[in-house]
């Protein structure tokens, strides 16, 4: 690469200064600084005449028209300008342009204090904004970006007047914060990284960086105190670092670094072909996905189909229980995009305090009280809506149900039985729908213990890890205080992943890993020599879980997990693994990942 700085900002007497930053999109971006101030249209209030306010309403429905209409012209220029997951993302700010009570609370606010539309947008989506950004799930929480994104749009169509976002080709941008689409609006230009000081890994605006291959760091406070407009700046998207005013010699080692890391990290694209390990074994991999986007790059990553569809997620796009017709679309459009590989939807996982908010709702230990299918089982409403929308998605569609938290074959047949139920009654109404298989989440104890039993009575399992070490060694999943005794490699577990892949052998059904150790390149050569031949993962680990599978042999990892059976505690097996790792595996691994403690 060429570093886009002038030798006059090499000639500047103040001293280098380096600041640690969050990496959520890779590469290093080299340029001079720009600072990029006010990104969001300002709105204010002003009060109406009660004639007014049926006007004022007016006005804000052809705003969303307006709004409406540019967002799905730029979902279908996607294919020509955009990176493709851009329609997910814009498909995204559809849906809660037009399914959410985000518009009803606008025109009640609107109506109820006399105001202009333009403050009630601001007002609504700062509130969503807040309540998002509260969240527990920090898949979730980062998605308050794409509320602000839509209310600036809507606020734009009502005639404010915004700014151009442009900069100088080859800047490195400075922002507070950065919406999806003023990321796209400044791609344009051409910068060659953005330091922002809000945003995760998983926000939408980081994901698109990550498409456009554009470095982004975050996380970095007041950075416009020590860096004026025009100052050379390295952002280094790999360690998580901007160097501002570099010498000439760190200039040139990151030039350099950066050229070898272009030619060194490529991992080949899919190929179509089905996954294979060196001695011919078929792995199978599925994407954990909740909206369209996400499974956009996994599928073309190689994944067929989903594997997990949380689908809480529909709770928090809706901000209630969507109703049975809502829900039916969106299980419907995902089966679609998905297709013949298919998509399984996890049933509801919540507890009872996300139904309706009570405190007295709050259990005093939610892991183990009402909770997913308990709450399914207690009171059916919910659940069995959310079958009946299931139940005509799939018509016409691959589409199947995972039953979550499952204790033993009571709860099993329990919600059968409720599926069976609705099937009939659908039936009845003249209610064209399809037939989902039934899988079983296996991530407690004793339903381990008695998956031979489960698998006679559904489809396929599916093996929850996250919640499997957590209810195996009781130790809260969250709790960081107890974060030492949630160990992956407990022979415990280890042990109780290969029963239940046995189980499914037995019984002749698929067993899917949808843990997090599924797309965790450390654990990957232990489940494939357990026995695992389907892992769903997040999709941004598929590439490198891909690339690893295809060059490690069944034969090889069935020894190695033989070899591990006599060590008794999970330091031990670590030790292990990491040694046959450097010495047999070196060259599949991503760099770093053996000298540091394994991943999570
Ligand atoms: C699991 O428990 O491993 C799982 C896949 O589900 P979640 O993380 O949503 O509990
Ligand atoms: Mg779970």
């Amino acid at each position: 690469m060429k570093a886009n700085v002038s030798s006059e900002d090499q000639a500047d007497a103040r001293p280098e200064l380096r600041i640690p930053a969050t990496a959520v999109s890779r590469g290093i971006g080299i340029g001079p600084a720009v600072l990029l101030d006010g990104m969001q249209c300002v709105a204010h209030k002003s009060d109406l005449a009660p004639a007014q306010i049926e006007n004022e309403i007016e006005r804000f429905r052809s705003a969303v028209r307006r709004a409406g209409g540019e967002l799905t012209k730029l979902i279908a220029s996607d294919k020509t300008e955009s990176p493709e997951s851009a329609s997910g993302i814009f498909g995204v700010h559809l849906l809660i342009l037009e399914g959410s009570s985000f518009i009803t609370n606008i025109e009640s606010l609107i109506h109820d204090q006399r105001a202009n539309a333009d403050w009630a947008v601001r007002e609504v989506a700062k509130d969503f904004a807040e309540r998002q950004k509260s969240v527990a799930d920090e898949h979730l929480r980062d998605k308050y970006l794409d509320v602000q994104d839509v209310a600036d749009r809507i606020i734009r169509a009502l005639g404010a007047q915004t700014q151009p976002y442009a900069a100088a080709p080859g800047s490195v941008l400075i922002v507070s914060e950065l919406m999806p689409s003023r990321l796209m609006d400044l791609a344009k230009s051409g910068p060659t990284a953005v330091i922002s000081e809000h945003g995760g890994w998983t926000s939408h605006t980081s994901i698109l960086a990550r498409e456009l291959k554009l470095p982004v760091v975050t996380g970095v406070k007041n950075i416009d105190r020590v860096v004026s407009v025009g100052d050379a700046i390295i952002v280094d998207g790999f360690d998580g670092q901007i160097i501002i005013r570099p010498t000439q010699d760190t200039i040139n080692h990151f030039v350099g670094f950066s050229n070898t890391q272009q030619t060194s990290n490529e991992i080949p694209a899919a190929d179509g072909n089905p996954l294979r390990t060196l001695d011919g074994h078929e792995i199978t991999i599925r994407a954990n996905a909740d909206l369209p986007y996400a499974y956009q790059i996994g599928a073309r990553s190689g994944a067929k189909g989903i594997g997990l569809y949380r689908s809480e997620v529909i709770l928090s796009q809706f901000r209630r229980f969507p109703a049975e017709a809502e829900q039916t679309a969106v299980y419907r459009q995902i089966a679609k995009l998905v297709g013949d590989a298919g998509v399984r939807i996890r049933t509801f996982d919540i507890s009872a305090d996300q139904i309706d908010g009570r405190e007295a709702a709050r259990e005093r230990n939610p892991s183990l009280g009402l909770r997913s299918i308990r709450l399914s089982l207690t009171d059916p409403s919910h659940f069995r809506t959310q079958v009946r929308a299931i139940l005509q998605a799939a018509h016409q569609n691959t589409v199947d149900i995972v039953l979550p938290m499952i204790s033993g074959v009571f709860d099993v047949l329990r919600l059968i039985g409720i599926i069976d139920d609705e099937r009939a009654n659908l039936k009845r109404e003249g209610i064209l729908i399809g037939d989902p298989r039934i899988g079983a989440m296996i991530e407690i104890p004793s339903a381990v213990m008695t998956a031979n039993e489960i698998a006679r009575h559904v489809d396929f399992l599916c093996l929850g890890t996250n919640d499997l070490v957590q209810y195996l060694l009781a130790v809260d999943r969250d709790n960081e205080t107890v974060a030492g005794w949630y160990q992956t490699l407990h022979p415990a577990v280890i042990r109780a992943i290969g029963e239940v892949i046995a189980a499914g052998n037995n019984a002749g059904i698929p067993v899917a890993i949808c843990g997090e150790i599924a797309g965790s390149a450390f654990y990957v050569p232990l489940l494939i020599g357990i026995g695992a031949r389907e892992l769903s993962m997040n999709v941004n680990s598929i590439p490198q879980i891909r690339h690893l599978i295809s060059g490690i042999a069944v034969t090889e990892a069935a020894q190695l997990v033989e070899s591990i059976k006599k060590y008794e505690t999970a330091d031990e097996i670590e030790c292990v693994l990491r040694a046959h790792y450097l010495k047999t595996w070196n060259h599949l691994f991503p760099a770093g990942l053996l000298s540091s403690k394994y991943p999570q």
